[in-house]
């Protein structure tokens, strides 16, 4: 075995009731003039941090919006401004943190993350601005949140949906590193044990939602695989979704949710092991055709004609992802990827391509 494993700058409170405990570690870090990051869908969750916050809390900003378009960046960063602030405390899902990770870059401001889905962005180094329909991504550790506190009781209100979706989201992070091309043994436990456990929780949530045992294991399972890919690889599949996103503003959950099968049968052939491996965390025979399987058994969305992308986008698509060298096990092609993204459209099961 030859490897190097470099884990990022992670600080992490987890826990069932750990939100309660943001004030206090907030003062701990030295900080007393937040600004508090959601989305306009949050906008009441932000204004309830503002409130337990309290005198530590300049403003809310509630305009966070996936993919971080630039126009909504720059109204943060000259609001963090204008306010003086001192740190951000994002609350909500990957969209929020993402907008604190752009902060985080520009203004050197501190980080403190709520998440409240399961996309998994406070674990990674990565962060996004979408300009001009292409959605940038960079990786530096300056916008690894300075503190993630994890409470599930946050994902209580996530719609049953978007839990899904998100899940599945989590799932794909696991996945690209379970069967990267250059696998890291460290990321690949964490990745196999995110596997697990999300395979056991999202059934669980979907047919119970206030199981509380389950939206704590989704949690664990989601910061397993969000490190897995903190410190990992990602690949095509990635790749594709990152395409979809910046250049048709597809939403990011559902696009990794219909992709993923897709993708882990095209690098099938390549990573034979890993794959038997990820099914093997599943409970399946067969990881690309198991994938495809809870998503539908979820109620997840399972083709890219059903969440708004054209037929006639698949050209387009095929030709943005492409644009520059892609890091995959299974060498890249443009016919492939065409014929992987037909059969992802129709929402056919996936099969090698
Ligand atoms: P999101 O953050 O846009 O959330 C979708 C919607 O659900 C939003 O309106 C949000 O406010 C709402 N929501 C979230 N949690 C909720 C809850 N508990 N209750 C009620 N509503 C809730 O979507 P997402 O899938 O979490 O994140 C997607 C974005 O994150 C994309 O831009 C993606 O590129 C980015 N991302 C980045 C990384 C990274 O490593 N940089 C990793 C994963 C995702």
């Amino acid at each position: 075995m030859d490897f190097h494993y470099k884990a990022l700058p992670w600080n992490i409170i987890f826990g069932v009731g750990a939100l309660n405990r943001l004030p206090d570690e907030l003062v701990k870090l030295g900080y007393s003039r937040a600004l508090v990051l959601a989305t306009p869908n949050q906008k009441e969750t932000g204004q309830e941090i503002v409130k337990l916050l309290d005198d530590k809390a300049v403003g809310l900003f509630g305009r966070a919006m996936m993919h971080v378009p630039v126009e909504t960046l720059n109204l943060a960063l000259a609001e963090a401004k204008r306010l003086d602030a001192d740190c951000s405390v994002s609350i909500g899902g990957g969209s929020t943190t993402g907008l604190s990770k752009a902060l985080a870059f520009h203004l050197d401001l501190p980080n403190i993350v709520l998440p409240t889905s399961y996309a998994g962005s406070e674990m990674t180094n990565v962060w996004a601005v979408t300009q001009n329909n292409r959605k940038v991504t960079r990786r530096d550790n300056v916008v690894v949140p300075t503190l993630t506190i994890y409470d599930p009781e946050l994902t209580l209100t996530l719609p049953p949906a978007f839990a899904a979706a998100s899940g599945m989201n989590a799932m794909a992070q696991a996945i690209a590193n379970a069967a990267a091309e250059d696998a890291n043994p460290v990321s690949s436990v964490m990745a196999l044990e995110g596997i697990r456990a999300l395979a056991h929780s999202l059934p669980v949530i979907i047919s119970d939602p206030v199981n509380m045992d389950a939206r704590v294991e989704a949690m664990y399972g989601a910061c397993l695989a969000a490190a897995a890919l903190g410190t990992g690889a990602t690949g095509l599949h990635h790749r594709l979704c990152h395409t979809f996103g910046g250049t048709f503003n597809t939403p990011h959950a559902e696009t990794h949710t219909i992709l993923l099968p897709h993708s882990v049968a095209y690098n099938a052939d390549a990573r034979p092991e890993a794959t038997r491996r990820i099914a093997g965390a599943m409970g399946v025979s067969d990881a690309a055709t198991g994938l495809f399987d809870l998503a539908g058994s979820l109620g997840a969305p399972t083709a890219l004609k059903d969440i708004g992308v054209k037929q006639e986008d698949l050209d387009e698509a095929a030709t943005v992802a492409l644009e520059t060298p892609i890091n995959n096990p299974e060498p890249v092609t443009r016919e492939r990827i065409r014929t992987l993204l037909d059969n992802a459209w129709h929402g056919h099961p996936p099969r090698p391509v």
